[in-house]
């Protein structure tokens, strides 16, 4: 007799496109930083969607705001304003110190907005040689094909063919950055913290160099706070660990609504004229579902004190994955705020021990190959985290 569970499985691997790899279980609901499969089985969520579910699950602020918003007004396109977003917009505009919007449905696309703005300033300053893109090695900006230009992982860009318009430097080098500058270069573009590339924060003082550097050239700064952004290193965004540096331009995505799709493209009011009506656009971006959502998610953000929370908790899990440095198959720990790796000896297979924890019951991801990633709730308490690092210091002490 085939279960349920069976029929579904058999389904998707008949009609889904194979390009994941789930494991044979179906994922049913969630509660807050819990989540359970169809059996019945519960797992703590320590990776939150890829850094997207700020507020857990369910919440019930996501749940009105999507709810109230849909019996009103779901969506127009672009050819007309609507509130929620021109709420959302100036809301944006003060949490980062930036003047301008431009939204679109995803990561990818908000790096799209962020390349072609660069572009088409240079274009339309008279300067449409001026294109080329310093990227960092390592760096993880997206998969259409300019986002995947910009990402310097071989593991993405293998087999799409050339990719041009982009040069890769070492992440930390300014040395090399000065080296590959010239007067083609229209920006730098870079993760305050890399996240897909194993959770690497940038060295002292790069940021304030490519600051300099992209200033003493007439270059653009762009900041990818996809994943750094919404509070997830301990501020709002990546950035404002660095004060003194103001980036011409910004992207975020994934956690800005809380799992409803959405994102952003911010820049500074110099750059308003870059993209002239006609120039560039989206269907869905902007509109007020989303909108209403990312509102709400703000809101909760600010209510719960979120953003600190991240810094405080986010510290508190940093020590206890540091502690795990005792046993030998860790090799370290590092990052900041809530966006946190732990890195795993060479002689361990990092995808078999993300495993054995979702048998055991958390869930976490793999970042840069060798290191365990972990981008919780926000609103995770140090109870979870205690409860989370005791299945992780089981399942890595058994492979010591
Ligand atoms: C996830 C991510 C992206 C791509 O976002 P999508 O929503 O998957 O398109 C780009 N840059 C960074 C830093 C990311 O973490």
């Amino acid at each position: 007799m085939t279960t349920e569970l069976e029929k579904l499985l058999e389904s998707a691997r008949a009609h889904l496109y194979p390009n994941y790899r789930q494991p044979e279980l179906v994922m049913s609901h969630g509660q807050g930083v819990y989540v359970w499969d169809t059996s019945g089985k519960r797992y703590l969520d320590m990776y939150a969607g890829i850094a997207v579910n700020v507020l857990g699950h369910a919440h019930p602020s996501i749940a009105s705001a999507l709810h109230e918003q849909a019996s009103k007004l779901g969506h127009m396109s672009n050819y007309f304003y609507n509130q929620p977003n021109i709420e959302l917009a100036e809301r944006l505009c003060r949490l980062t110190g930036m003047q301008r919007v431009l939204f679109g449905n995803s990561g990818t696309e908000a790096n799209e907005a962020m390349l072609k703005l660069a572009r088409h300033h240079f274009y339309s300053a008279g300067q449409p040689d001026r294109y080329r893109i310093i990227a960092f090695a390592n760096s993880f900006h997206g998969r259409t094909l300019g986002a995947l230009a910009l990402t310097g992982q071989d593991k993405y860009r293998e087999g799409f063919g050339p990719l041009p318009g982009v040069t890769h430097v070492p992440f930390g080098d300014l040395e090399a950055v000065e080296r590959a500058m010239g007067p083609d270069v229209a920006g730098i573009i870079v993760e305050t913290v890399q996240g897909e590339g194993g959770v690497l924060p940038a060295p002292q003082g790069f940021l304030e160099g490519l600051r300099r550097i992209t200033e003493q050239h007439g270059a653009l700064l762009l900041v990818d706070e996809i994943q750094t952004g919404v509070g997830r290193t301990g501020r709002f965004l990546g950035i404002h660990h660095y004060p003194t540096v103001k980036p011409d331009a910004l992207s975020m995505a994934k956690a800005l609504a809380g799992g409803v799709p959405i994102g952003a493209m911010l820049c500074s009011e110099k750059l308003a004229g870059a993209l002239p009506p006609g120039s560039h656009g989206s269907t869905f971006g902007g509109n007020p579902l989303a909108s209403k959502v990312a509102l709400a998610v703000l809101d909760e953000l600010e209510k719960q004190d979120l953003v600190q929370r991240s810094a405080s908790v986010g510290a508190y899990l940093g020590e206890r994955l540091e502690a795990l440095g005792r046993y030998k198959a860790v090799s370290g720990a590092r990052g900041q705020g809530l966006l946190r790796a732990l890195e795993l000896s060479e002689t361990v297979d990092a995808r078999t021990v993300v495993t054995d924890l979702r048998e055991a019951g958390v869930l976490v991801t793999v970042a840069g190959g060798r290191a365990l990633r972990f981008s919780p709730p926000l609103i995770i308490t140090r109870e979870q985290v205690d409860e989370g690092v005791a299945i992780v210091e089981n399942v890595v002490g058994k492979l010591s």
